[in-house]
């Protein structure tokens, strides 16, 4: 159902994406413990989440703010090109491409629409209109921590896990 939505370029709306988490949390390998990505993404879903996980005798421990200027973001995602043959993901600027070949299979590179500059500054404001209202909301919560994501992937993979590091068991 998901598919159908995102097939024709549209938003897949609050309550198919909940379906979606609440059957996945339902699962065996969730019931330790869980990491979500990319959701919530606004606040009603985020009460959702909050309602479901207060009937279960859960709450969500930590969230983690990645935070990064605008103009990086752009710079890391409109940098990226995609191989026409095998799909991998290679960086004009990371992966220093000379060529618009893929290096693993010699395929063809191409910029998904996605990744343009225009698409990425329109998600950007979308973020800030119903993504970032929740940074407030968490913080509300007493359980936002803020993760500086500039600089190499390492670094802020080490910076993220030290503020995870507490809640693992
Ligand atoms: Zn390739």
């Amino acid at each position: 159902m998901a598919k159908t939505y995102m097939d024709r370029g549209d938003l897949v709306p609050d309550k198919v994406t909940i379906a979606m988490v609440r059957d996945r949390l339902s699962e065996d390998d969730a019931q330790d413990g869980f990491l979500l990505d990319g959701f919530p993404r606004n606040v009603p879903q985020a009460e959702i989440l909050r309602d479901m996980l207060k009937d279960w005798g859960q709450a969500l421990d930590l969230v983690l703010e990645l935070v990064v200027d605008d103009d990086e973001v752009v710079r890391r995602l409109a940098g990226r090109r995609t191989c026409s043959q095998c799909g991998r993901i290679w960086h004009v600027e990371f992966d220093d491409k000379q060529d618009d070949l893929c290096d693993a299979c010699g395929g063809s590179l191409f910029q998904r629409d996605d990744d343009k500059e225009e698409t990425i500054r329109h998600r950007l404001e979308v973020y800030q209109e119903q993504t970032a209202p929740l940074v407030a909301y968490y913080a509300d919560e007493g359980i936002l921590v803020g993760v500086d994501a500039t600089g190499p992937v390492e670094e802020v993979t080490q910076r993220a896990m030290e503020a995870i590091r507490p809640f693992m068991g």
